[in-house]
């Protein structure tokens, strides 16, 4: 049997019953990846051995019984988040030797879980991007068709996931990140309330906009990852001490009574029919599964690219400017005054997108500009919050597509920055106003591309969202589905 295809909560009960160790397990993935990843590139880096031992330590666990939720389970990490002794590069020259001392709060939850950590996967520089080709590395490939982008930032995680070179992944989402590639590589990925998560140890982005969450093979997975990461950490003042609910727990409950609204301005002009009819599926299955669907409105939403491109690439300005070619990552060497190692660094070390943003940023700003530009995107910003607290009043979710368009072509719109952007429209307003949202798969276009039906949720109603999804997903029947042709 292929071990790599199964579920986190299959291979729970075949290492708890012993029917299987996490040695052969780990093996099994490993295998697997030395198989596919020349034609998927998901991986910057890769440790087979460190993942081998933490493997035997999950075996000992497991037979004293002290293994914990996620004891022997293979996964990849996003290479933005902190892990203690393995390269963090974050798709960037920048941190190409980049080793950090510690781990992520989110790391050091899926450690004491039991998780057995594969290695680290390929993103956009610095999380900027929507479809992985902003990676300093080479961009990771869609497992459907190695042709196409995988989606992004987090196109490393959703890639390894659906081409089983992992059981589950982590991953970050700041304007989509987790739920776009999710849905152009048909996994399931959550963006967790704001808060919900520990950012500690995440290498910063956007500061008041970037989650870490999970993307796994279905909606108990993602349940079971949830578990595992959630929860207050002292060392991220950001993080909210509201207590973790059994999120697997809350699954099996049906829909009766729930409201889902279809707000009206997801969709748009440019939706792609074949994304806009699978979608249409996926909600009318939510109705037969027992939910009262209404129409609803969000009036700000054709802003929020405009607000999440001035609030993104503002905060990033700012973070960014801790690589200084001085206290860690790439330092250019032939400088001979100060001001030149830090142009010099900067200059050869960032991809052109991540300049892009530090350009537009520092420039949204800077001293004249600030009202006209950060300060009204913050204005705005609350426009859209409050447009979700009303339609939250008349529904529990909202049910949406996740992306105008499947998968487009590598290198297509590699030199179309703004129609990029334009993509996020239907993902980003959940980072503006902090709420959780999911990416589900709900179909396939004639191309054989996958499509992911977006459900979103008010604050810390991650309960609510999964069992909607968990019912989706029941309903259509398709997340064993994986690609043939790998
Ligand atoms: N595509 C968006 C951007 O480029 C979102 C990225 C993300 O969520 N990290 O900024």
């Amino acid at each position: 049997m292929s071990l790599h295809r199964l579920t986190i909560h299959e291979l729970r009960e075949m290492l708890d019953g012993r029917q299987v160790s996490a040695v052969e397990l780990t093996r099994d993935v490993l295998q697997r990846i030395e198989k596919v990843e020349d034609r998927v590139k998901a991986y910057i880096t890769l440790d087979p051995e460190g993942a081998l031992k933490r493997a035997e330590a999950a075996d000992t666990e497991l037979k004293m019984g002290t293994g914990g939720s996620l004891c022997g389970i293979p996964l990849s990490i996003k290479d933005v988040l902190c892990t203690d002794g393995m390269r963090t590069t974050c798709g960037s020259r920048i941190l190409e030797n980049f080793v950090p001392p510690y781990d992520a709060t989110s790391i050091v939850k899926l450690k004491e879980a039991g998780a057995v950590l594969l290695g680290k996967v390929s993103m956009d520089e610095f999380a900027m991007g929507s479809t992985s080709e902003n990676c300093a590395f080479g961009p990771p490939r869609n497992p459907w068709g190695t042709e196409y982008i995988c989606g992004g930032s987090s196109g490393g995680s959703a890639a390894s996931v659906a081409a089983d070179e992992c059981i589950a992944s982590l991953g970050t989402d700041t304007g989509g990140s987790i739920r776009q590639p999710a849905s152009h590589c048909g996994v399931v990925g959550l963006k967790p309330t704001y808060g919900r998560v520990s950012r500690y140890g995440l290498v910063a982005f956007a500061s008041s906009l970037d989650q870490v969450g999970p993307l796994t093979k279905d909606v108990t997975d993602c349940a079971l990852m949830m578990n595992a990461i959630s929860g207050h950490d002292a060392k991220d003042s950001t993080s909210v001490a509201q207590k973790v609910p059994d999120y697997h727990k809350a699954l099996t409950e049906g829909l009766q009574g729930m409201k889902v609204g279809i707000p009206r301005e997801y969709f748009i002009k440019g939706l792609d029919p074949e994304v806009e009819t699978a979608v249409r599926q996926g909600i009318k299955s939510l109705s037969e599964a027992g939910a009262e669907i209404v129409e609803v409105s969000l009036p700000h939403t054709d802003y929020c690219v405009a607000v999440y491109y001035i609030v993104a690439p503002a905060e990033a300005s700012s973070n960014l400017a801790r690589y200084d070619g001085i206290r860690y990552g790439l330092r250019d060497k032939s400088s001979d005054s100060l001001l030149d190692i830090y142009k010099n660094s900067r200059s050869s070390g960032f991809g052109d997108e991540v300049k892009r943003r530090i350009i537009i940023g520092t420039y949204a700003l800077s001293s004249g500009y600030y009202d006209a530009y950060y300060k009204k995107a913050s204005q705005v910003r609350t426009l859209i919050t409050e447009d979700f607290k009303k339609v939250f009043a008349a529904c529990d979710v909202l049910a949406s597509p996740v992306t105008p368009t499947t998968a487009w072509k590598l290198a297509e719109k590699i030199d179309d920055p703004l129609s990029v952007y334009l993509s996020d429209i239907l993902t980003i307003s959940a980072n503006l106003a902090g709420i959780p949202g999911i990416s589900v798969p709900c179909g396939f276009s004639g191309a054989g591309l996958p499509i992911g039906l977006q459900i979103q949720a008010s604050h810390f109603q991650e309960e609510t969202l999964l069992r909607a999804a968990y019912n989706l997903e029941q309903r259509l029947n398709i997340s064993h589905l994986r690609p043939e042709n790998l």
